[in-house]
Order: C-alpha cells, then structure tokens, then sequence
C-alpha cells in the first residue's frame, strides 16, 4: 500500500450509500465520509459521483477505488456487465451499473458483494484476523454469505449466495410457506427479518426471551453455520447484520453443534463454537472497511 495514495470507497445498501476517501480503512479523516439514503439509481449515483468529485478537488486525484454492493451483482471482469447489479427485487435497480458513473475518475475500480468485503475486512483485521477461511454472514432483510481466502474472496460462476440454501423445517414452524420468491422456503425465505415479521408479526428483539422464534431462526442459521464448516472447513463464521442480537448466536452455536454431531474437531482443534461463530469486531465499519480493502487492493 503506498501511504500517500488517496483510495474511495463505496459501501453500497439497499437502505444507503456509504461513501469514504482515505490513505487506508484506518485513515478515514471525518470529512471524507458521507451517508446517502438509497433512493433512485439517478439521484443516488449523482450523489456518490458528488461526493467524490469534492474529494477530488479537496484532496486530488484517487488512486483506486473499490465498492462493496448489495447483491447480485455481476463482479466478473470479463463480462460486458460487470459492475453491475442484476436481476433484484429492489425496483429500479436491476441492470445499473454502480462502476460506469465512477469512470469519469480515471483510476481502477473494483467492485465485490457486501458480505465478501466485509468477510475480507474480518478475516484481515477483524474477529478473523489470522483464520482462514472465515465466512461472514449477514442476516437483515436478505441473508447473504461471503468468504475470504488468503487475502482474497471466493467469486465464479457469480458469487456465493449461501442465503439460499435449503434447511431441513423446524417441526414447530410446518405452516409458514417462506417468502423467498424463488424457492419459497430456504434459508431467506425462513429467517430474514422480513420473513420473521411475516410470521410473528414483529421482530425478533420485540419478542420475549421465552418465544420459540429464538430457538427457531438460530435453529436455521445454525444448520447453515454447519453447512459452511462442512463445505469449507471454514475457521471463523462472523454472523452480522440487522436481525443478529446477543440472544440468537447462542442458538446459532447450539444448533450448528448439533448438526455437526461432534463429527468435526471444533472443541479439539477450534477452540469451540463459541470461538467458531463471532460477531463481528469491526461492528458498524466492516461494510466501508472491506470497501477501503478492496480498492487498496
Ligand atoms: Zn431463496
């Protein structure tokens, strides 16, 4: 990393834009950052090109810069759509390309999923800084999943999208369809925060300690924590966003413990779940750090 560089970094929300200009993720002086409400692509992108051509003229020219996007998003250099999101619920967004309106910058852009950016800022200066693989997973409004490698995320056919994978139905939850409008009830359609509502008509942190809902979702995110350790060997698994509170990710470790039937060495060799399954350290950082990481890169 040249010290003198000026990256951007874009963090890329269904709900906001979060825009920053630094040396590196730790070198974000306050006035090189900005909050942008999600509204349509036009007035968003204007913002976000705004923003950074004050930057620009405040501080001079960027050396690189990466974005963290909300998903699917096509992340495949040598395709014509790169830089793009594709096909999403999220009206008017499908086919904009968040790096098209960046070029007029003249400097490389990179661009990668939200949840691989932010494994990527855990794995190298968070709760999974030396592990590996570490997989973040973010469960708010969507699940998503994202893994990091030796300094690089997992991308191929499109990205990992381990949001919607099948579990096997909690005998207490038979009645609910799911809401994922593709498969119904996987992962998604189960235990996001709009599938919870869906159920009980509040969220999770509404309902008393008692309620089965606890036991339900960590019961579902549990079965993936399991699915990610068979798959990928995965040393950390950091469980982030909007629907995680203290009181599920026991659940989440309790389940995935017995799923996995002691079959692999977590207590042994790992630490244990509770060493296995973490919050995220960098908290409210990790989207804007992995976005920093990813232009720096
Ligand atoms: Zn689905």
């Amino acid at each position: 990393m040249n010290s003198r560089a000026l990256y951007g970094a874009i963090e890329a929300g269904g709900t906001k834009f979060v825009c920053a200009a630094g040396h590196g993720p730790f070198e974000i002086p306050q006035d090189c950052r900005e909050v942008i409400p999600t509204t349509t692509p036009q007035a968003t992108l204007e913002a976000v090109v705004a923003f950074f051509e004050r930057i620009r003229g405040q501080r001079g020219p960027l050396s690189a810069i990466g974005v963290a996007a909300f998903g699917p998003v096509d992340v495949d250099r040598r395709s014509p759509t790169w830089g793009s999101i594709l096909a999403t619920p999220k009206a008017g967004w499908s086919g904009v390309s968040l790096t098209r309106p960046l070029e007029r910058f003249e400097c490389p852009i990179a661009i990668d999923t939200d949840v691989n950016a932010a494994a990527l800022a855990e794995a190298l200066h968070g709760s999974g800084a030396g592990f590996a693989p570490v997989v973040y997973v973010t469960v708010g409004t969507g699940i998503g999943g994202g893994v990091a490698l030796e300094g690089a995320t997992i991308r191929g056919l499109l990205h990992p999208e381990m949001g919607h994978i099948r579990v096997r139905r909690d005998p207490r939850d038979q009645a609910f369809p799911g809401i994922c409008p593709f498969h119904g009830d996987c992962l998604e359609g189960l235990a996001s925060g709009p599938a919870i509502v869906a159920r009980w008509n509040a969220r999770l942190g509404e309902l008393s300690a008692t309620h089965p809902a606890h036991e339900i979702i960590g019961g579902y995110l549990g079965q993936l924590a399991a699915t990610i350790t068979l798959l990928l060997s995965a040393q950390r698994i950091v469980f982030g966003g909007g629907v995680m509170n203290g009181r599920l990710l026991p659940h989440i470790r309790a389940a995935a413990a017995r799923e996995l039937g002691g079959y692999l060495p977590v207590e042994e060799r790992g630490g244990g779940f509770d060493r296995l399954i973490v919050e995220p350290e960098l908290a409210g950082q990790v989207g804007i750090t992995g976005a920093m990481l990813l232009a720096v890169r």
